[in-house]
């Protein structure tokens, strides 16, 4: 397969040249950081650390982390920029009540463009495409990357935005759109409106499918293929606070190439926060090299996965990978001494007929032995001997596969997990 680069330079670049392209940038960026945000020049002063200690890619470790929370509770001082200098500002809901504020100059939402115009072109989208982009617009990130994108290679947009399934339906049909973007579970809804409706989404000209949000399985991306008549299935990956981060490796799909020069990667231990080796699942912590008005450094993404360092990829490009089955940190449960995600456990899910692949982790630590419950949602009700076995086969499974045993399994109608639920819940 030849994937077209947007931007050869960048992407056709050797691991070499993306290495020494990426310390350059980093010691510019430490120091910029430096001189401009109040923040972080506290942080630095705290640590010891001056930028002029930064002479190689690993004496990035030498800086702090930075959480979640400190950029909640501090947007102003976080600012590298005058305030005259923002030109868009994204939010998303917060984790101490207050929101994550996100701010960027001009020059920060041409390199979202351009990240983005980079990833669509890889995935096949030209010009001549249209793209359909039913994510929301309004303050969160995800539906302004892939405009940009798209609008800087020049293909039509359709910015119709989240909801009112019929007329995205209608659009489909009556505008040819080829390209459409949406988050994974609404990709599915448009499917059954479709199906309510007795049409066939594969007799117009949609050929590239591209999931945000929720990583679909292999299952689910052929369901998706055959349904819209998909020549591709691309999976979508970044974050409000790391926008233009990523792109979905066409040769190797179970990885995402980071942008080098965009963002520097690394994996630590999410408890001890020690740095770990390629292969080894940990916190992925992120770097912003080039953002101007609200940057990362070391940042604590609670994004659970592994990494792959520099090195020519089948695809042509060198820059570094991080797994596509990501792992929240909110969502970890600690069980008797094993760390758990939700994500192992569906995973093994998938493999099971009759089950939705959706489940809820409850750990009940007022109990001498720490009792795990393991609740499933089911897609049909099966017969109770049925039920008997699947439980046992569950637990048996978990327990080879995580390292934990579930002291009950219980089943939950389809629907009982919709929406903002919690997926662990520990009782203390
Ligand atoms: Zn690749």
């Amino acid at each position: 397969m030849t994937v077209v680069f947007w931007n050869k330079k960048i992407q056709g670049a050797s691991a070499e040249e993306l290495r020494k392209l990426q310390l350059r940038l980093l010691k510019r960026q430490v120091k910029r950081v430096y001189e401009n945000s109040a923040f972080y020049r506290r942080k630095f002063k705290e640590a010891g650390v001056r930028p002029s200690q930064i002479k190689s890619l690993e004496d990035v470790a030498k800086l702090p982390f930075t959480s979640r929370e400190e950029l909640e509770a501090n947007f102003h001082e976080v600012l590298a920029v005058p305030m005259s200098n923002v030109a868009t500002i994204r939010m998303t809901s917060g984790t101490t009540g207050r929101p994550l504020r996100i701010a960027h100059t001009k020059h920060d939402v041409e390199m979202v463009a351009e990240a983005s115009a980079r990833k669509l072109t890889y995935h096949g989208v030209r010009k001549e495409d249209i793209v359909q982009v039913t994510a929301s617009y309004g303050l969160w990130q995800g539906a302004w990357s892939v405009h940009w994108g798209a609008e800087k290679i020049g293909a039509c947009i359709i910015p119709i935005g989240p909801g009112d399934t019929e007329r995205q339906i209608l659009m489909i049909k009556q505008l040819g759109t080829t390209v459409l973007y949406a988050v994974t579970n609404y990709h599915f809804r448009i499917l059954e409106v479709a199906k309510a409706l007795g049409e066939s989404l594969r007799n117009y000209n949609l050929r590239i499918g591209i999931c945000v949000a929720e990583k679909p399985s292999k299952e689910q991306i052929s369901m998706l293929e055959k349904g819209f008549g998909y020549e591709k299935v691309a999976i979508d990956y970044g974050a409000t606070e790391f926008p233009g981060f990523s792109v979905h490796c066409e040769e190797e799909r179970d990885f995402h190439h980071v942008w080098a020069d965009y963002y520097l990667v690394e994996v630590v231990d999410p408890e001890t926060r020690e740095l770990l080796g390629e292969g080894e699942r940990g916190e992925l912590v992120i770097t912003s090299l080039q953002r101007e008005a609200f940057p990362l450094i070391r940042y604590l993404s609670r994004d659970i996965t592994d990494y792959v360092g520099f090195k020519k990829c089948a695809c042509g490009m060198s820059h570094p990978k991080v797994g596509v089955d990501i792992d929240r940190t909110d969502f970890m449960a600690k069980i008797r001494g094993v760390i758990v995600y939700p994500g192992h456990v569906e995973a093994i899910l998938s493999g099971f007929p009759g089950l939705t692949g959706r489940c809820q982790i409850i750990v009940d630590k007022r109990t001498p032995k720490q009792e795990a419950t393991l609740k499933v949602e089911m897609s049909k009700v099966p017969s109770e001997v049925v039920q008997k076995s699947v439980k046992e086969k569950l637990i048996e499974e978990v327990k080879n596969r995580v390292g934990v045993t579930f002291n009950e399994v219980i089943f939950v109608p389809n629907g009982s997990f919709e929406g903002k639920f919690r997926k662990t819940i520990v009782i203390t």
